[in-house]
């Protein structure tokens, strides 16, 4: 596992220090927005943790770094911050383990995308007759993910459909596992993710590949 030295977090580098050795035995990792420094042990009460759960841990770090930078801390100012920050690690490592997101690539999308047990079917370029107004639309019910490439007017900015695919993805895990996220915090922590995943080369370390 080739772990990242460092990451690109919105306008700030964050330096990553990986095996860090806690004093708290049972302490996996920690993010220190003064000093800029995320830190992930590979043990846990001195006993070697699995690849996925460190590299977790890291994804559970990043998240508390974007909602500080993108979300004007809005989860760590809550009352469930650490129950959020959670569940956000545990949801989207597995929709980043289990596919491809093609996010580098502007114009490539995912057949299906695999959230929790279920598949969801992605629809690209989709044309929208019937949602005048809509570039991107869940159908949740029917397993369904639309997102169109342009409207009347012309072509959309690519990276603006990618950043709404994940605010997408967002939203069936807020919406499935009651995270609790306003419109606002979704969008910003979208936004947050993207830019961390694509900037710092991060899918294909979560697939494991
Ligand atoms: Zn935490």
């Amino acid at each position: 596992m080739k772990f990242p030295d460092s990451l690109k977090i919105g306008g700030h580098i964050y330096k990553v220090e990986f095996p860090h050795a806690f004093e708290e035995e049972d302490q996996t990792g920690v993010c220190d927005y003064m000093q800029g420094v995320i830190r992930v042990s590979d043990v846990y009460k001195h006993r070697k943790r699995a690849e996925q759960r460190i590299k977790s841990t890291l994804l559970h770090e990043v998240f508390h770094a974007i909602d500080h930078i993108y979300n004007s801390r809005m989860i760590n100012n809550s009352k469930k911050s650490e129950k959020t920050i959670d569940s956000l690690e545990c949801y989207w490592f597995q929709i980043l383990a289990d596919n491809d997101l093609y996010l580098e690539d502007d114009f490539k999308y995912p057949k299906k995308v695999r959230i929790g047990g279920y598949d969801y079917k992605v629809e690209y370029p989709y044309e929208f007759t019937e949602f005048q107004d809509k570039f991107f639309k869940l159908f949740v019910e029917e397993l369904r993910i639309l997102i169109s490439d342009k409207d009347e007017h012309g072509n959309f900015n690519p990276s603006l459909c990618k950043e709404a695919f994940i605010d997408g993805i967002m939203r069936i895990i807020d919406g499935a596992y009651e995270l609790g996220l306003d419109n606002r915090s979704s969008c910003s922590l979208s936004e947050g993710l993207y830019q961390v995943l694509v900037d710092n080369k991060l899918c294909s370390f979560f697939r494991g590949k």
